[in-house]
């Protein structure tokens, strides 16, 4: 069984053709610059040469089915019919309160997922057009939606429930729901399996450190609590999100510089963060760079950084009553050596001890913890698209 993984944004598409057989990946790509100059689609099939095609690609109908050419190209493709796809998967977003697991699309889901897309108005829209494209393109084919949002739907109301008027919570659906889910359900579960201990006896704090970056509590398998809210936007330090902050200084601020609140979103969404701090970028690798060459502004950004993860193993921990892992990935949290350190420098309290030389590792799983460390940091790489294509395959076989 073959498995298409769509992750629609607003001008650019991820795709991953997943053999099922043994979870393998067959060919990934990625289309950039959707409706802008300079469009490009990068193909990379798991055996041969990367290719890049240049060309118009005015919308995601255009993108999605010069996904599937290369797929089905002579040179770098990977099946020989379209056929070959049995169904796809797409990452949504935001699935609100409706959806706690994946599910397969059909009008009401599809109609669910506009219903709530006011919650993630940059994110669910371009989602909803890779479904009807790819339901225009490949009519006869299964589609799955896995949501950013559902794993984190175990959460107890103690912990999703913002002290604010329930009105707004019952009316407007105002609580944390939590992003990344995929990803914190992969790790939390391949750190079990690494560890070769049952989940139910884990608790477990995931902290995913990439461009958007959130951390999860998990007790048993099962999220009690994460970073991100209503939107992707509350939480830890970002590339250029501002995470956490006191809520009076967007009034405060929109009043000061006579700012609308389109403005004060996309500063505080795209100005903010390490970015907004430093100056410099809101790339890891450029910042660390600019510090070692003495750039104040870009050290203090990192720790910053740094010490918001601190603070929410920390809280975390007294979430959980206890923590026995700790897992750090996406970009920064796999292959940042200095910033994990950073991070568990000072946690011996915790029970973490660093051993350095095995926290000098990339993109690899591995325990980044001493031998006699009484409890376990872990670097595993995330893999949202497997996620995706496994619960894309339950559900289809199920139907
Ligand atoms: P992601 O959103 O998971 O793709 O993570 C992207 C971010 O990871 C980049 O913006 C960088 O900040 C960071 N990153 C990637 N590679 C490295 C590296 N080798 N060292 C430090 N940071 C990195």
């Amino acid at each position: 069984m073959k498995v298409l993984v769509l992750n629609c944004g607003s001008s650019s598409l991820k795709y991953q053709l997943m053999n099922m057989e043994d979870e393998s990946s067959l060919a990934k790509g990625l289309v950039e610059r959707i409706g802008i100059d300079g469009a490009f689609l990068e193909h990379e099939p798991a055996e041969g040469e990367e290719v890049t095609i240049e060309n118009e690609i005015p919308d995601h109908s255009v993108a999605i089915k010069m996904v599937i050419d290369a797929l089905l190209d002579d040179a770098h493709g990977v099946i020989d019919d379209m056929d070959e796809i049995s169904a796809v998967g797409h990452r949504v977003v935001h699935g609100g309160e409706e959806f706690s697991d994946s599910v397969l699309i059909d009008d009401e889901v599809y109609d669910a997922i506009d219903g709530v897309k006011d919650l993630a108005p940059l994110h669910n829209p371009p989602n909803l057009l890779g479904i009807e494209v790819s339901q225009e393109l490949m009519p006869e084919t299964p589609d799955v939606a896995v949501f950013d949002t559902a794993f984190h739907q175990t959460m107890p109301a103690k912990s999703y429930l913002y002290a604010l008027p329930y009105e707004w919570y019952k009316e407007h659906d105002v609580r944390r729901y939590g992003f990344h889910g995929t990803s914190h359900k992969y790790v939390s579960q391949r750190a079990a399996e690494l560890l070769d201990k049952p989940i139910e006896d884990l608790k477990i704090i995931t902290c995913h450190l990439g461009n958007g970056a959130s951390v999860a509590a998990i007790d048993g398998g099962k999220v009690v609590d994460t970073s991100m809210g209503l939107t992707p936007l509350e939480g830890l330090v970002m590339g250029t999100r501002c995470g956490d902050i006191d809520p009076a200084i967007v009034p405060f601020m929109m009043e000061k510089e006579d700012l609308s609140p389109a403005e004060i979103d996309n500063i505080l969404n795209k100005e903010s963060g390490v970015a907004g701090i430093s100056g410099v970028s809101s790339d890891f690798r450029d910042l660390e760079e600019a510090a070692q060459e003495g750039n104040e502004r870009a050290k203090v950004a990192i720790d910053v950084f740094c010490q918001r993860v601190k603070k929410y193993i920390g809280s975390y921990s007294a979430a959980l009553g206890g923590v026995d892992v700790v897992v750090f990935t996406a970009g920064i949290g796999e292959n940042a050596i200095g910033i994990r350190a950073e991070i568990l420098e000072d946690l011996a309290y915790l029970g973490f001890t660093l051993d350095e030389e095995k926290n000098d590792v990339r993109g690899e799983e591995s325990i980044i913890t001493t031998d006699n460390s009484d409890n376990i940091a872990m670097v595993i790489p995330t893999n949202e698209e497997l996620v995706i294509a496994r619960d894309t395959k339950r559900l289809v076989i199920k139907a």
